[in-house]
């Protein structure tokens, strides 16, 4: 309660690094989630309304953009990616990229949700 953000002032920054940490947007002390991606329907601790921000498909596209575009095309510039057979190479990379995916995935969603809180978007909005 004592963190609860003044409903006037949402900064951008604060709720998009609270989500991250997976923490309620409004008061940073409350769990977002209640499971690996499931957004809790309100705060705990602030009791801020949670379920009015939609996500959707967000987080993903972001997700798949970044490791696309940080983790993939680089690969391409290193040789052993053209020198190692495509059996080991291909296997060994979606492992890797399936672990960063599943690491990053939920963070994201957690900023997404910040970023929505920030901006005062809810589903009413998009309906
Ligand atoms: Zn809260």
């Amino acid at each position: 309660m004592s963190n609860a953000t003044p409903n006037s002032a949402r900064p951008l920054g604060l709720g998009i690094k609270r989500g991250l940490k997976h923490r309620c947007p409004n008061c940073g002390e409350g769990e977002l989630f209640s499971s690996y991606l499931k957004v809790q329907p309100e705060c705990a601790a602030c009791g801020h309304d949670l379920s009015q921000y939609r996500a959707d498909d967000g987080p993903a596209y972001l997700t798949i953009l970044l490791v696309g575009h940080l983790l993939i095309a680089p690969a391409f510039f290193f040789p052993f990616m053209w020198e190692v057979t495509p059996w080991i190479i291909v296997p060994a990379s979606l492992s890797i990229l399936t672990a960063v995916v599943l690491l990053l995935l939920p963070r994201i969603k957690g900023g997404f949700l910040g970023l929505l809180w920030a901006n005062r978007v809810t589903k009413d909005q998009l309906a």
